[in-house]
């Protein structure tokens, strides 16, 4: 029987890469998009006539139990969210009716439609927030920071509350940052790549960064959601922390992406102090061992191969033209 799999925020990286996995595993994969976000669809370039695509507005319970009961999906995967962390300041609510309210109505409609869909739900290890030690792991408690993580936190906590009152098969994957060739630009890994790539082209001249000696646990997102299907095929819904459990500081991120197309680093890169911050005692870094105990899953690729991986896309998407050399000073990990 072909199974179904449910997606919210299939326009988005991890949409993407869950899609092209799904699909390669014979799965019929439908997306939920809200009817103003039709636009996006263009982000699913390959794939975007191998989904099936359904327009809900993610904030309508009755449309949300119309499409779970018409679908009977065997898996939902909820992604959709505003997912660069510092625009949740600007809009506090907005992030968390869409985050834990997408949350909330897809829980109740699946138990409402008395199904039995494993359920994903899109965790992030900002809400551990304010750490007190690394690494982290699921045992690790939680100190949001900011709205977005505060509403991931929301969502985590109801999904836990649906598997444990009403027997859900939910789970979450706490992930740490995972990063692609489909990073939006204002993140940093993506500003890096295409600032090495620009030069190189000379199209831009220099970079201009914050603080170097900041630190991330960066990853593949391929790998990522390699993780969230395995979390849906096991006996046991559980948490799970997913990270590569290494830190790389921004320093050797921008040294990487210009050894990727031989420049030294050194001579482009420009300290800009309005975008320093300071650095956190403690650093957010995973200890997944419990994935690799359980999902039987590692990371692939490493931190070189993902900037090799980021900075030649950006080489050929600046030499045709689809892309405009970065130079925005808002960034965030
Ligand atoms: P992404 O590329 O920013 O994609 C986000 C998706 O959510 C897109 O499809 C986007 O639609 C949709 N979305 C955003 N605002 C929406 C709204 N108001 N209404 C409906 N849909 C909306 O994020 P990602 O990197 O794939 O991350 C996937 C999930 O994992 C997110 O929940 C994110 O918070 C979480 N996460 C990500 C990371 C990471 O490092 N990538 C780490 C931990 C957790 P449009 O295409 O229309 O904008």
């Amino acid at each position: 029987m072909t199974k179904t799999a449910l997606i919210t925020g299939i326009t988005g990286q991890d949409g993407y890469y869950l899609s092209h996995l799904l699909l390669k595993q014979g799965y019929r994969v439908v997306g939920l998009v809200s009817p103003h976000r039709q636009p996006n669809l263009a982000k699913l370039g390959n794939l975007a006539t191998q989904v099936e695509i359904y327009t809900v507005d993610l904030r309508d319970s009755k449309a949300l139990l119309t499409a779970v009961e018409q679908l009977r999906p065997q898996e939902i995967y909820n992604l959709a969210a505003p997912s660069f962390v510092p625009d949740s300041w600007k809009d506090p609510l907005g992030t968390l009716d869409l985050i834990t309210g997408t949350a909330t109505r897809l829980l109740e409609a699946v138990r409402q439609a008395g199904l039995s869909t494993r359920f994903y739900q899109a965790s992030s290890s900002e809400m551990f927030g304010d750490v007190s030690c690394s690494p982290q792991d699921e045992e690790t408690p939680f100190r949001p920071k900011n709205p977005y993580a505060a509403a991931k936190l929301h969502a985590h906590w109801t999904m836990v509350h649906h598997r444990q009152r009403y027997g859900l098969f939910a789970c979450s994957g706490i992930l740490y940052n995972h990063e692609s060739p489909l990073r939006p630009p204002q993140f940093v890994t993506r500003k890096v790549s295409l600032a090495a790539a620009s030069i190189k082209l000379g199209l831009t001249q220099t970079l201009e960064m914050g603080n170097l000696d900041a630190k991330r646990d960066w990853g593949f997102a391929g790998d990522y959601v390699e993780a969230m299907w395995r979390m849906l095929q096991v006996d046991e819904p559980e948490e799970y922390a997913i990270g590569t459990g290494k830190l790389h500081s921004v320093r050797e991120l921008v040294s990487t992406a210009f050894e990727c197309v031989g420049l030294d680093w050194q001579k482009y890169v420009v300290i800009n102090t309005n975008l320093l911050r300071a650095d956190e005692h403690f650093h957010l870094v995973a200890n997944p061992s419990k994935a690799k105990k359980n999902l039987g899953w590692e990371p692939q690729v490493s931190f070189e191969e993902l900037l090799e991986k980021m900075v030649k896309t950006d080489m050929e998407r600046l030499q045709n033209g689809l892309v405009i050399p970065a130079s925005a000073s808002s960034v965030g990990v």
